[in-house]
């Protein structure tokens, strides 16, 4: 067993980004000039600083701006290998059309255990470094039985937060062959996968899975009691973000390509719409239109996507530079999308907040407010990293 976290108190916050707007101003809820103290990795007390409690330990934010650690509700960390030519082929006018995935398909099943391993923690160390403080990862990239059970065993145990996606792509070696796939998908390869997951995803899209292979893909999901995502309307409009709603999915992810009838069945859900626009960059394609989601009422996530092919970066900041920068979002809501919105999108309601009883996940910047997320773009700004109450980031001299 671990020893007990203890107490830490992170002192003088000069602007504390709370989510909660009944402890401050504005939809950001935010505070000034004040303590946080976490006690057993649980957020305990915000009050004005300098009346906290003695603690075990004490990080001075020293007048500066800390937030809720981000949460990144979908990457897909788990592969062997990069696509920097692939990338550097797109970038000199060629369109990316899904079919590079084999190469990565190709480099994780000859990759051993460890060296899956060795990545996917290399990367989400660096995400950490970046204020991750929960993340999201996948399978997707074994498409056998032994290759995606083998993947989500990395998977578990870089994260709390696991998603089967053996519904990534249809195996190279069931060309033409879908249903039979699907088959296998939704046979022995949930039955060796879903005790290991908590999530099923599937990719609904021209090239992946249609409307009928994916319903019956998170049907079996269901079946086997996990909760549903979908891989939705990224590269053209297609059913799958009307797909989602109707499946109850936690989120439906891309959203690039939605019509008015997309936008009214995310506003009247519960489904979140988890945008990626690493991957509108990554890839040079138009990003989604997250101002027509707002203005719906749609709840709205940013996440990484971070993959080899389409999106290789861990960077929730650069995320969120991005979704101010491209998607017309405010820093305020770009920072809400990026902690609460993911966090929603994960259905979890004891992160993406800091409030007493939210779990001590947070990022002191070096900054005066969350807007320099936006306004400072490639900067890292990330002085300190703590999560349920333990310093994981280094911390940078001012
Ligand atoms: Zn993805």
């Amino acid at each position: 067993m671990r020893p007990p976290v203890g107490s830490l108190v992170v002192r003088d916050i000069g602007l504390l980004v709370t989510n909660r707007p009944e402890l401050g101003q504005g939809q950001l809820g935010v505070m000034r000039d004040v303590d946080v103290v976490i006690e057993n990795g649980t957020v305990a007390w915000i009050g004005s600083t300098g009346t906290s409690q003695a603690t075990d330990e004490v990080l001075e934010a020293a007048g500066r701006c800390v937030v809720p650690g981000f949460v990144d509700s979908h990457t897909h960390l788990v592969f062997a290998g990069d696509r920097v030519e692939e990338f550097t082929a797109r970038m000199a006018g060629r369109r990316y059309d899904a079919g590079g995935i084999f190469a990565t398909v190709a480099a994780t099943r000859s990759a051993s255990l460890i060296e899956l391993t060795d990545v996917a923690t290399r990367l989400k160390r660096e995400a950490e470094a970046q204020g991750t403080t929960t993340l999201e990862t996948k399978s997707g990239y074994g498409l056998t039985v032994s290759d995606e059970s083998r993947c989500l065993e990395v998977a578990e145990a870089i994260s709390e937060e696991v998603t089967f996606l053996g519904a990534h792509v249809v195996a190279p070696e069931f060309r033409g062959k879908e249903q039979e796939y699907v088959a296998l998908v939704t046979g022995p390869m949930l039955d060796a996968c879903a005790p290991k997951a908590r999530w099923c995803d599937v990719f609904c899209e021209r090239g992946a899975f249609g409307l009928d292979a994916a319903r019956e893909i998170l049907h079996a999901g269901l079946a086997h009691g996990l909760g549903l995502r979908v891989h939705a309307n990224q590269l053209s409009r297609g059913p799958g973000v009307q797909l989602a709603v109707e499946m109850g999915a936690a989120s439906a992810d891309h959203c690039t390509h939605l019509d008015a009838a997309d936008v009214d069945a995310l506003a009247g859900s519960d489904t979140v719409a988890t945008l990626l626009p690493g991957a509108e960059f990554c890839t040079r394609s138009p990003y989604p239109d997250a101002r027509r989601l707002l203005e719906a009422g749609v709840s709205v996530a940013l996440a990484t996507d971070c993959n080899p092919g389409t999106s290789y970066t861990t960077s929730m900041p650069f995320v969120i530079a991005l979704a101010v920068r491209e998607m017309n979002m405010t820093p305020d809501e770009a920072l809400f999308a990026a902690t609460a919105g993911g966090a929603r999108a994960l259905r979890r309601d004891d992160i993406g907040a800091l409030a007493p009883g939210f779990r001590g996940d947070l990022v002191v910047l070096d900054a005066p407010t969350a807007a320099h997320l936006a306004y400072r773009p490639g900067v890292d700004l990330v002085a300190a990293v703590v999560r349920a109450g333990r310093l994981l980031g280094q911390q940078n001299s001012r």
